[in-house]
């Protein structure tokens, strides 16, 4: 079995933010040699997501209101956890929107849908963070 594991870093300009990077994991995954396998991509700090879906500007920005409408960034008071810091509704966000997707890998190539794209979701940015990329497989 080969496997192969790599860091992705991230340091958005703004607070949040919603990245394609599915070209990176691409290029993870014609490293790895992998033909056949599973290819697992998570977030690994607790206010941003990996998750996937569709590249389309207008559905990035109804998934930021929708986020804001249900974890409103402000008032940050009226979050128990901002007690020292001013994200707690980051940890929210990436609830919902989840930490980590698993695709398979099918003749060398990610096995995504017609549409589907994975995507890298920051809702407390400005720092440097970082995604896994795991490679298993023949
Ligand atoms: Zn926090």
């Amino acid at each position: 079995m080969r496997s192969q594991t790599e860091y992705l870093w991230f340091k958005t300009p703004r607070r949040r933010d919603y990245i394609n990077i599915t070209p990176r994991v691409d290029e993870v995954l014609a490293g790895s040699g992998v033909k056949e396998g599973l290819c697992l991509v998570n977030a690994m700090h607790i206010t941003a997501s990996v998750y996937i879906n569709d590249d389309e500007p207008g559905l990035l920005q109804d998934y930021d209101e929708w986020l804001e409408t249900l974890a409103p960034h402000e008032p940050v008071k009226h979050y128990r956890h901002n007690f020292s810091e001013d994200n707690g509704d980051a940890h929210l966000k990436r609830q919902i929107m989840g930490r980590e997707v698993v695709v398979a890998v099918t003749a060398g190539k990610l096995d995504l849908g017609p549409w589907e794209q994975i995507f890298y979701g920051e809702f407390d940015g400005r720092r440097k963070k970082r995604v896994l990329v795991k490679i298993i497989g023949e």
